[in-house]
């Protein structure tokens, strides 16, 4: 069977939904953005006006109204049975809660052509844990996008060992299409490629400033300097906000919670979560 992706329909319009659906609208596609209920689509309503506002003033060729009229072309639909009856691809961007991917994926595994084929934009959890609700496991795998999809471009694809390599191949050419730069993992891994490297190396800057080795401000300067990187892990972690790792170094070993105690006693509680905020490691005007 040839797998030819035109329609898309997106599960979830939050932060990450919101965007893969405008992202894919604008690359021409059509698309349907699913949420739970009309307070929801209202709210994916306004994300979408926003992401118009911005794909204007920031993305080649998002303007004379092209930004506008993608907005306006997105479909909006709070019936899963109507959201999927046509898609040739389903993206689901719902909440980080394993039970709600699995329900999900059942009841979207019974009302889906069977031709459709279904991406996890998971961040942590992995396409195995997932592909036996989804009565399809062939047609199955991980699309991960990375947060403002505009600019960080990233599409990593990760397969089970039951996904059809046509149909992986598939999805690295619609991420291609859609203006992602594939990046193809060859087998699971928890983190992908990227958080893979990027976690260890956040970790490893706190743990030079927690444990009053070096400042925040000569870890970045050392990284910037020494590797010709753009950024240290201080100015990463400011533009991601610190609630995240924060949240993830509680629950992890002694070394991580120490971490953890160090990012919420000096930062978090007083209210320095990163560039959101105007202050994290460092002060933003
Ligand atoms: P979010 O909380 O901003 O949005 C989740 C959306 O899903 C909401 O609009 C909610 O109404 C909707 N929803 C809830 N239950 C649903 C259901 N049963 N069916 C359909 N929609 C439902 O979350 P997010 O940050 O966009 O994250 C979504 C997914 O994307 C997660 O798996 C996350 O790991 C992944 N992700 C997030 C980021 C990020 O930076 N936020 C980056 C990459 C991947």
């Amino acid at each position: 069977m040839t797998i030819d992706i035109r329609k898309v329909t997106v599960l979830g319009t939050g932060v990450l939904g919101s965007q893969i659906a405008f992202q894919t609208a604008f690359r021409g596609f059509d698309v349907i953005a699913y949420d739970i209920d009309d307070d929801a689509l209202t709210a994916a309503k306004g994300r979408f006006d926003k992401l118009a506002a911005v794909y204007r003033d920031e993305v080649p060729g998002g303007g004379d109204g092209k930004a506008e009229r993608v907005a306006e072309a997105i479909g909006l639909s709070s019936d899963l049975a109507q959201a999927v009856s046509d898609a040739d691809l389903v993206i689901e961007a719902i909440p980080e809660v394993l039970s709600l991917k699995q329900e999900t994926y059942e009841k979207l595994g019974a009302l889906a052509p069977e031709r459709t084929v279904f991406a996890t934009n998971s961040s942590t959890l992995l396409p195995s844990a997932i592909k036996d609700f989804t009565g399809r496991p062939d047609r199955f795998l991980a699309l991960h996008f990375a947060n403002q999809v505009w600019h960080y471009n990233t599409a990593e694809i990760m397969g089970t060992a039951d996904t059809d390599p046509a149909v992986y191949q598939a999805v690295v050419d619609f991420a291609s299409a859609i203006g992602m730069v594939p990046i193809e993992l060859r087998k699971e891994k928890a983190g992908y490629v990227l958080n893979s490297l990027l976690v260890p190396l956040l970790n490893a800057g706190m743990a030079l400033a927690a444990g009053g080795y070096a400042e925040p401000e000569a870890v970045d300067k050392t990284w910037r300097i020494g590797t010709g990187a753009p950024a240290g892990p201080f100015q990463i972690l400011d533009v991601v906000g610190l609630t995240t790792p924060y949240n993830i170094l509680v629950n992890g070993d002694e070394n991580a919670q120490r971490l953890a105690k160090w990012l919420k006693e000096n930062y978090i509680d007083q209210g320095k979560l990163g560039i959101a905020t105007g202050e994290g490691f460092y002060k933003y005007s």
